[in-house]
């Protein structure tokens, strides 16, 4: 099967690194020049648990050197989702598979949107990964991805992509109510990563002060009530989950947080953005959501 992987940052080369150890066809495309030039010069340089692998790799920046592929996975940072879906595009014939595994709400339906029904596949992954520089990402963190087809039948290609992620030592799950799962991440996102983006604190910093602490909840407890309205019925214990999170990534800077650390654009409106515009077209006010959207949006117009 060939994989091509639009957007080779952090989590797009780590897929690629993780796929290319178990000697898959992967061919690996960013805009970002000395990144591919490195890969293709000296391999992927992953960090884990303070040692370091290199795993060769080819990448790419023009789309036109890849030819179609079997299974696309868009590893882009969601503001340029409808970019690279227009991209795949010219990557994919009618059996093409397209997969998301990134943060937000809107990705899949972009595609869906620009690629057609019925080949999207969605998902979450608690890997996490860190860009250190060009060619070289650290393996932040290990943890279960899943993943379901976003509209359209089966026909056995979410096992297909399971088996090719599980010989690749990924721990991945199919699930066929893949919506909820999605919420479910966007609601950890939601409660840590405009809070900790616009304070500068760590994600574990969340939980020190009772007024913190209550700012994550409301804003995760709206979310979550826009998700009932939208017939997605999240876990009981949503709240305590994020607290969780929380904690078990205490010493992580949200990714959120590393965008504006960084003076880049963030994903805000695919986050709390997002639960805006859903609220607002079920009438159901998020003012927490609204006020943390304005303010991450007003912090990233004016970087210095
Ligand atoms: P990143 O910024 O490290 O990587 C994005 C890459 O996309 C960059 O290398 C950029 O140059 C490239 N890119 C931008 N426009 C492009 C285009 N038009 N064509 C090709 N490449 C393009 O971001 P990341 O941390 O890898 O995150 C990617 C997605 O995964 C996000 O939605 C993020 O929320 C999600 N995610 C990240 C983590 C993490 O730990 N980093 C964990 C889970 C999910």
């Amino acid at each position: 099967m060939k994989i091509a992987i639009i957007g080779a940052g952090a989590m797009g080369s780590l897929f690629g690194a993780l796929l290319r150890k178990a000697k898959a066809d992967v061919r690996l495309l960013d805009v970002w020049p000395e990144h591919v030039e490195a890969i293709n010069e000296n391999g992927l340089r992953v960090e884990w648990e303070g040692k370091t692998r290199t795993i060769s790799a080819r990448a790419f920046t023009d789309p036109a050197d890849i030819g179609i592929a079997d299974l696309i996975l868009i590893f882009v940072k969601s503001t340029q989702t409808r970019v690279a879906a227009e991209i795949a595009k010219k990557l994919a014939d009618e059996t093409t598979l397209v997969m998301t595994l990134q943060n937000g709400l809107g990705n899949a339906d972009t595609l869906a949107q620009v690629m057609g029904r019925g080949r999207i596949i969605a998902g979450t992954t608690s890997h996490g990964a860190t860009m250190l520089g060009p060619g070289h990402i650290r393996h932040a963190g290990r943890g279960p991805t899943v993943i379901g087809m976003w509209d359209g039948p089966d026909n056995g290609r979410i096992e297909r992509v399971v088996d090719l992620f599980t010989t690749a030592g990924i721990e991945i799950k199919a699930n066929a109510d893949i919506r909820k799962i999605i919420w479910e991440k966007l609601l950890v996102n939601v409660g840590i990563n405009a809070i900790t983006a616009l304070t500068h604190i760590k994600n574990g910093r969340i939980l020190d002060l009772e007024v913190t602490r209550d700012l994550c909840r409301t804003a995760v407890e709206e979310a979550a009530t826009v998700a009932e309205a939208l017939g997605i019925s999240v876990k009981n214990d949503i709240v305590a989950h994020v607290y969780h999170v929380a904690g078990a990534t205490a010493k992580n800077r949200s990714s959120m947080g590393q965008d504006v650390d960084h003076g880049r654009p963030t994903e805000i409106s695919a986050i709390n953005g997002a639960v805006v515009s859903a609220a607002g077209k079920a009438g159901i006010p998020v003012p927490v959501n609204q006020t943390l959207t304005t303010l991450v949006e007003t912090l990233q117009a004016h970087y210095s």
